[in-house]
């Protein structure tokens, strides 16, 4: 029989509802707190920036949300995505395994992103909202938001990490095109970025103050919402979509996964991809693990305490319950500018308190020799922040060996690397370095941020 390398889902098969992990979570989700008054924030504190139907998915605890006709429509533009059996890339690790991936680099704007920016401007544009503000790290939520908001007829602000700004000049060009003004953050726009820049003129920025800067713009107006890529938990159900479709194809292909992996910036791409299978764990009992694969420079899973933090650096956001490194923390210019998140989404974090998904750390020069033996035995150039999990995948292949016993992996390969090729550049040039985060680092971050007590 011959190998069957692609595991196509037809579009008539594509998942007509999301998956909400809030109504199997064992231990429920702690409130968010209002950033002045630290009480627990209400729907009508959110709403000066998030459209009625996105804060009550927040909150649901409905198990299925069914997906509007429009925003399934508009995803049947890529969707469902194809998995892969990665043979060559097996035969080159020389190990008992057998690896799936799935590819979300074939939506228009090459990554997982557009799996929620299209839900999103859907539910503001039903609101009567008529502009968005936004942050983006590395590019990939501002250009799927450009597009969604394009589709909409929605006006867009993208506060651009001044970092990513400088290191990929074509991604603003690309949101340009579809219609988005890009402004490097941080700016002289807001009282946040200015205050930032007055601090220190050249800072590189975060995503931390470039939410500030969004969520700033956005309470000025009140035609004007803000809308986030990651991280809260409204955005993580949108990215079920892919391990919904994920689980049917692993069926198609007679398998299931020992392990499903996924590089950890928010939280987004690794809950789209592993809390469906999740599901599969609580309700039907399979058995699975589900690993984070996090940025030993940016450690917020590994390193990070487990307690209320501001979403961003200035504190306009409400307090969320996460694995946090410190809203403060600013992390090095790493190349995968995704995954330069402060904190991790309160739904994750409150998952590997209660120990049902675990992570680990992995320095730069290893993603990136895992990237390149990827592309040499698969053809498709990852982005920096997807050989995160080709490096985990790289390390279960080990374990496997030295075990001697067969592992079956699926990992989300959520975006090619094509507006990235300056960091592949820079590491075949030997201008790319490992990062060491100390825990003085961590404490000094931490010790500024105040003392919310988290219930036992
Ligand atoms: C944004 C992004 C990430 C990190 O964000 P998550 O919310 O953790 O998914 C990872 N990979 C790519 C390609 C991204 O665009």
């Amino acid at each position: 029989m011959s190998k069957l390398r692609k595991i196509i889902l037809p579009e008539s098969e594509i998942p007509r509802q999301w998956y909400n992990i809030q109504a199997d979570m064992p231990t429920p989700l702690l409130p968010p707190l209002h950033p002045a008054t630290k009480q627990p924030v209400g729907p009508a504190d959110l709403a000066p920036l998030f459209p009625m139907d996105l804060i009550m998915q927040e909150v649901s605890k409905e198990r299925w949300v069914d997906i509007p006709e429009e925003v399934l429509d508009i995803y049947k533009k890529w969707r469902p995505t194809p998995m892969f059996r990665a043979y060559d890339f097996e035969k080159m690790l020389d190990a008992p395994v057998k690896i799936y991936y799935k590819y979300e680099g074939t939506s228009p704007s090459g990554s997982h992103k557009p799996n929620t920016a299209v839900p999103q401007a859907y539910y503001n544009k039903k609101a009567g909202i008529k502009r968005l503000t936004t942050e983006t790290g590395a590019g990939q939520w501002g250009s799927a938001l450009s597009y969604a908001c394009q589709h909409f007829g929605l006006e867009l602000e993208v506060y651009m990490v001044k970092i990513s700004y400088l290191q990929k000049p074509y991604r603003k060009i690309m949101m340009n095109t579809w219609g988005a003004e890009v402004i490097a953050s941080p700016s002289d726009r807001t009282e946040a970025g200015r205050k930032i820049l007055a601090a220190d003129p050249n800072s590189n920025g975060s995503l931390g103050i470039a939410i500030s800067e969004a969520v700033e713009r956005a309470v000025m107006r009140e035609d004007t919402n803000y809308s986030l890529g990651s991280v809260l938990n409204h955005v993580l159900m949108h990215q079920t979509i892919v391990g919904l479709e994920a689980v049917k194809q692993m069926e198609m292909a007679g398998d299931f996964p020992d392990v499903v992996i996924a590089p950890f910036g928010g939280g987004s791409n690794f809950a789209g991809l592993a809390l469906p299978f999740l599901h599969q764990k609580l309700v039907n009992g399979k058995k699975v693990k589900l690993l984070a694969s996090e940025p030993a420079s940016c450690p917020k899973l590994t390193k990070g305490e487990f307690r209320y933090d501001f979403g961003d650096t200035v504190g306009m956001t409400p307090l969320m319950p996460m694995f946090t490194l410190g809203h403060n923390f600013m992390p090095p210019a790493l190349h995968a500018g995704g995954l330069r998140y402060h904190g991790g989404s309160p739904i994750i974090s409150q998952l590997m308190r209660d120990d049902l998904v675990h992570a680990e750390a992995i320095q730069q020069l290893e993603c990136f020799k895992a990237g390149v033996m990827f592309a040499k035995a698969e053809a498709i150039l990852p982005a920096p922040e997807a050989t995160h999990a080709i490096a985990s995948v790289i390390r279960q292949a080990e374990e496997a060996k030295q075990e001697g016993k067969e592992r079956v992996i699926l990992f989300n390969l959520c975006g090619h690397g094509h507006f990235d090729l300056q960091a592949y550049e820079d590491y075949f040039a030997g201008k790319l370095q490992d990062h060491y985060f100390t825990d003085e680092q961590l404490y000094a971050n931490l010790k500024e941020l105040e003392d919310i007590a988290i219930p036992a």
